[in-house]
């Protein structure tokens, strides 16, 4: 574990060495030394950054962040290029995995597809950890049922995993609730760190248990409570923007469905804007691709809302979270 957050820190120290963030077009002594006191310490977290933010935290005029960050993301690594007809062959792939629910399924087109990061996010106790543990056991039905018939790893980062629940659902599926077991690999991740490494660890384990189901609960509150403050904004940003990164290529390579959980906070210093906003703000609304506002209803059920989906319409569905599991509750 130590061994690893070194390596962690050397494999960062790398990256940095690279290329400076002076070596901005505009970025002067003056302007660096201002963003680094404010945390913005290499060219991938100028790239991912906000001119607003940016603004805040170092005191650098707004229009002037927003040349630092265009000219940044020229520099950056931002990715490989792929011709439109790759990307048409692997998005042919694209998969979608039942919910339990078909209300929610039909509001997310389908059910969660691969190849993408579901978000659901809602308050304390609105039903986010009692869909992944229903994912996890729908994943491993056979494809006929809505499942992908695969092996499933769980990011557990509040230690919520509870294997009785998942036999309570796998029953209620006449799933044999030990093959279900056996096919869910969790990891505890006590830090945001561990976290990320567990994020890089999943593509190994898949290697030699393929796994067609990424979850990880909580994706932000390890983040949130280690990164307090404006002053540590934007490396938490950029911290997890690199996992979230990291939790795509997953989707991508693996042909997987991504679903992870944000808890929303009405603090004003961790958010942007609106008094109950996900935790995470720009870069986790940008990089997930579908998001799922959860809040409790009445008698068990929960209403779930589509936002700021690519291809959807924005939309409201009502699910059940009872002893068997997700249901359309009717
Ligand atoms: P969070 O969004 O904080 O992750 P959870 O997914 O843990 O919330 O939801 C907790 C809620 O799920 C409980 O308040 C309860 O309503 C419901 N729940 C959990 N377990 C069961 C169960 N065995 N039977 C019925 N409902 C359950
Ligand atoms: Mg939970």
């Amino acid at each position: 574990m130590e061994k690893n957050e070194k390596k962690l820190k050397e494999d960062e120290t790398e990256k940095k060495e690279e290329i400076g963030i002076e070596d901005i077009p505009g970025v002067g002594e003056a302007t660096a030394e201002k963003l680094r006191e404010s945390n913005y310490t290499d060219v991938m977290a100028i790239a991912v950054a906000s001119p607003s933010d940016m603004a805040n935290l170092t005191g650098i005029g707004e229009g002037a962040a927003a040349k630092i960050i265009a000219a940044a993301r020229k520099i950056a690594d931002v990715g490989n290029f792929e011709t439109g007809d790759e990307i048409y062959q692997r998005r042919k792939g694209v998969q979608k995995l039942t919910s339990g629910s078909h209300n929610l399924d039909t509001l997310l087109g389908g059910g969660l597809e691969t190849q993408a990061i579901s978000e659901f996010f809602g308050e304390f106790g609105s039903g986010k950890t009692q869909i992944m543990h229903q994912l996890a056991v729908t994943a491993t039905m056979p494809i006929e049922r809505g499942g992908f018939n695969t092996d499933v790893i769980i990011i557990d980062t509040e230690n919520t995993f509870r294997p009785e629940r998942i036999i309570q659902m796998a029953k209620a599926k006449d799933l044999d609730s030990d093959e279900v077991l056996a096919r869910i690999r969790v990891a505890r991740a006590y830090n945001s760190h561990h976290q990320i490494l567990l994020g890089d660890r999943a593509g190994e384990i898949a290697k030699e248990h393929p796994a067609r189901l990424l979850i990880v609960d909580s994706l932000t509150s390890h983040f949130r409570s280690e990164y307090m403050g404006r002053g540590s904004l934007s490396e938490r940003q950029q911290l997890l923007n690199r996992h979230m990164h990291d939790l795509l290529r997953f989707g991508t390579l693996h042909n997987a469905v991504i679903a992870v959980t944000n808890q929303v906070s009405a603090r004003p210093d961790v958010f942007f804007g609106d008094p109950m906003a996900p935790v995470g703000g720009n870069i986790v609304g940008h990089t997930a691709t579908f998001r799922i506002y959860l809040r409790k209803g009445k008698a068990g059920k929960r209403i779930a809302r589509l936002i700021d989906s690519p291809y959807l319409p924005e939309g409201e569905t009502v699910l059940q979270v009872s002893e068997d599991g997700v249901s359309d509750g009717t």
